[in-house]
């Protein structure tokens, strides 16, 4: 009996390693990143600092590690870290902010990944008796719980001077900043290079099996190292982790288009069963949000019927499903998934 095909949309996460990854892996040059350095790691934090603008980088098992190295390293027990209320580190990584870093969450709404300048300015607090200072404000780009939005290179300035004005720093979630800076067509410099950090997924759509990479300057970064070791994140032999991030950020930044492409398709797709399912709006990357409130039927139970039909979505929300696009569906999956889901959401 042929198999019955998986199309699995939950996540960019799901990628594989590439067999270019698996040959620079083995064959990888690596020391001990815990004590002289590891010459792989060296030339990746390198590399992925200068690309986005940055003096250096750190290496770090993931992005929710990169992010809470990061918030270690800016505040002080107490201090307020704005944010959009929606954000991956205030939705799945609160415990770190809170129990480890001794942060405070701000959070703010925004629109397609965008908080309101004037309401984050309004929130500033210069730090007093009774209320501690505002330290950060971190931004999200492109925004995961927004479907993938991007935040443009003019709000992203916008930002920078409103923090430059009160004395804040800004770090940047950008777990998937690749994907923005293709699909705005800017070098993704011009969406990092004035935040005092940035993070960035190398596992996520770039493929790679591990890591994200802290970047900022040289002192910053050199503070962060501590901290990743305060938290037993210093790997020895990580050269060979490396290597899989350095083949991806060679060989897998330009390619992302195509998996906007698929998303698009596939929202276009879906838009065509029930107008109001899909925000056009907000579908620039690689995430088709959907909105399941017009068919009047909880996104669990979507889910569910698709998995039957094997295409995995996942459900974020009472009444919102998404499914993200990857290198490692196909042409002939996507097409797959795009029938199945006019089933069971048409039906
Ligand atoms: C996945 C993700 C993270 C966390 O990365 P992990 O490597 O899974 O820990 C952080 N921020 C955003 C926006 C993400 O999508």
């Amino acid at each position: 009996m042929p198999q019955k095909m998986i199309v699995d949309l939950r996540s960019d996460s799901v990628t594989k390693a590439t067999p270019e990854m698996r040959r620079a892996m083995a064959e990888a040059a690596v020391g001990d990143d815990g004590r002289e350095g590891d010459p792989t790691a060296q030339r990746l934090e390198k590399m992925g600092a200068e690309m986005v603008g940055h003096e250096a980088g750190l290496l770090c098992t993931s992005g929710t590690m990169a992010n809470l190295v990061a918030l270690m390293t800016h505040l002080r027990p107490g201090e307020e870290v704005i944010a959009e209320r929606d954000s991956h580190f205030l939705r799945f990584e609160a415990g770190g902010l809170t129990a480890i870093a001794g942060g405070f969450p701000r959070p703010l709404p925004g629109s397609a990944g965008k908080m309101d300048l004037g309401q984050m300015e309004s929130e500033i607090q210069p730090g007093s008796r009774l209320r501690p200072r505002s330290a950060l404000i971190c931004l999200e780009n492109t925004h995961n719980m927004h479907g993938g939005a991007c935040l443009d290179v003019e709000y992203m300035r916008a930002v920078w001077e409103v923090a430059t004005r009160h004395g804040l720093a800004v770090h940047l979630d950008g777990e998937r900043v690749f994907n923005a800076a293709i699909a705005l067509g800017v070098p993704v410099r011009a969406l990092t290079e004035g935040c005092q950090s940035v993070m960035f997924g190398l596992s996520k759509g770039l493929c790679a099996p591990y890591g994200s990479l802290l970047c900022g300057g040289v002192e910053f970064v050199g503070r962060a190292r501590a901290m990743r070791h305060r938290l037993g994140g210093n790997v020895r032999q990580i050269g060979h982790m490396a290597a899989a991030g350095i083949v991806a950020l060679e060989t897998m930044v330009e390619r992302l288009a195509e998996d906007h492409a698929n998303a698009r398709c596939l929202a276009e797709g879906i838009k065509g069963i029930h107008p109001e399912l899909v925000d056009m709006g907000t579908c620039h990357t690689n995430i088709v949000s959907v909105d399941t409130t017009p068919l009047d039927r909880p996104a669990p139970a979507i889910v569910a019927a698709l998995e039957e039909k094997g295409v995995r979505g996942l459900a974020i929300d009472p009444y919102r499903l998404r499914f993200v696009t990857h290198h490692d569906v196909t042409a002939a999956q996507m097409a797959h998934a795009l029938n199945m889901i006019r089933e069971v959401l048409g039906a």
